[in-house]
């Protein structure tokens, strides 16, 4: 396994007030864990809703793998909306703190072995998880100070909302925080998301008090609310995403989500032709070198002429994509894997020629040269038969080439 050396994490390349705030978080999470540990024996009716919570949990992650993935890349830089809130605000209603945390790391673990993986950083998902067991235990706690057991009236209503309002603030604030601290060069307003992306967060913690509700009424009926769940994810949340902003503004081209759906299309256009599919994705090296030399704007504009570069040496029909920062992918139709391999030495070829003229930060106009670039290749069908696998292919190589030494063009294996 690679990335396991920690004096190669990137968490060593934080600030140290980032730091900080991320082990504070961390250690607050840990108290409130081992403070709570000795409510552990835990009676088994609460067992039974911490396995309906999981397997919900579960089924819904798995139902919304592929585009999970892909939003994960594309709201780099700003809090990440999904609905796992319906299962973990469910359980800061009926289970105990102890199973609550379970829940969590559950959650946590399932997403990071199936949607993740390599490709988010784990000391983040880690530090998600922690501030949503810090929000969950508030959450929970002044749920139990407010209403004892589930009330009906307006005691009961106020428990519900305060509850709610607190969980979603803790871990939103907490995230927001931790968003502003380590991208201190970008503007604020982006730290904040979009604020549809909050209503979703509350109408899962309204479903999460639905299935709360049910769970502990009707427990039979609960299946009922899982699959509503799944069906507004898939029916109202991925559609509306799908249809958000195509291309990216900064370079000009598609962005992930509009190129992953064009690859899905050209690979089964290769299936039915019998052709192939070539998939690049492409990382500049070291690239948060030129921000804090030259500042981000100058970043900007390398971006942008890597963008372009890019563009000038594929065909016309091979799409560019922005996959987030300074990530790129090409796919290339129809080429062998000998020919992707080509196409992907000329773009580094091109790239390590560019001189890129910006102004720095103090205002005098530099030249920037010497950029590499490390890249990743996978070929329908020669290494899989599907987009998913190809895709993981293509990034597992790309951290070959990074591990490697960077500046090189690596194959996925067979
Ligand atoms: P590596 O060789 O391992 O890829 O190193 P790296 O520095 O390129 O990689 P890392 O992922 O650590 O950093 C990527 C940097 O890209 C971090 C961030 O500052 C920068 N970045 C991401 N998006 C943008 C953007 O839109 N504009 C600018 N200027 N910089 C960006
Ligand atoms: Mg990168
Ligand atoms: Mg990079």
């Amino acid at each position: 396994m690679r990335r396991v050396d920690p004096r190669r994490w990137k968490l060593w390349s934080l600030s140290l007030p980032v730091l900080t705030y991320i082990a504070v978080v961390e250690v607050a999470a840990t108290l409130v864990v081992v403070a709570t540990a000795r409510l552990t024996p835990v009676e088994v009716l609460s067992w039974t809703w911490f396995g309906m919570l999981a397997i919900g949990s579960v089924v819904h992650l798995e139902a919304a793998r592929g585009i999970e993935r892909i939003r994960e890349i594309a709201t780099e830089g700003s809090p990440y909306a999904d609905m796992k809130s319906v299962w973990f605000f469910a359980g800061v209603l009926v289970l105990p703190i102890p199973l609550l945390v379970a829940l969590i790391s559950i959650t946590f673990a399932h997403a990071w072995f199936r949607v993740y993986g390599r490709r988010a950083l784990l000391y983040r998902k880690l530090f998600s998880a922690c501030t949503v067991i810090l929000a969950c235990a508030v959450g929970k706690s002044v749920f139990l100070a407010i209403a004892p057991t589930f009330l009906d009236g307006p005691r009961g209503l106020i428990a519900v909302l305060v509850s709610g309002f607190l969980y979603w603030l803790v871990n939103y604030a907490l995230v927001v925080g931790a968003i502003i601290m380590t991208n201190l060069d970008k503007p604020r307003r982006a730290a904040f998301g979009h604020p549809s992306d909050q209503l979703i967060i509350a109408a899962s913690i309204g479903l999460g008090c639905g299935l709360a509700l049910i769970m502990t009424s009707h427990p039979w009926l609960s299946p009922l609310l899982l699959v509503t769940v799944l069906a507004l994810h898939m029916g109202l949340l991925l559609p509306q995403f799908r249809m958000a902003a195509r291309t990216d503004a900064k370079t000009g081209l598609v962005d992930a989500t509009f190129w992953h759906e064009v690859a899905a299309r050209e690979l089964v256009r290769a299936r039915r032709i019998s052709s192939t599919l070539g998939i690049l994705i492409l990382d500049l090296d070291h690239f948060k070198q030129i921000n804090d030399t030259y500042g981000h704007l100058a970043g900007d504009k390398v971006l942008r002429v890597v963008a372009d570069t890019i563009k000038s040496v594929v065909r016309t029909y091979d799409m560019v994509g922005r996959f987030g920062g300074e990530e790129f992918a090409v796919l290339l139709p129809g080429v062998t894997t000998d020919e992707a391999r080509t196409t992907a030495e000329r773009i580094r070829f091109e790239i390590s020629s560019l001189s890129v003229a910006v102004t720095d930060r103090s205002g005098v106009e530099r030249r920037i040269t010497n950029f590499t670039a490390s890249i990743g290749a996978a070929v329908f069908p020669d290494t899989a038969g599907e987009l998913s696998p190809l895709l993981l292919a293509a990034d597992e190589a790309l951290y070959q080439a990074k591990d490697g030494g960077r500046d090189r063009t690596e194959i996925a294996a067979i």
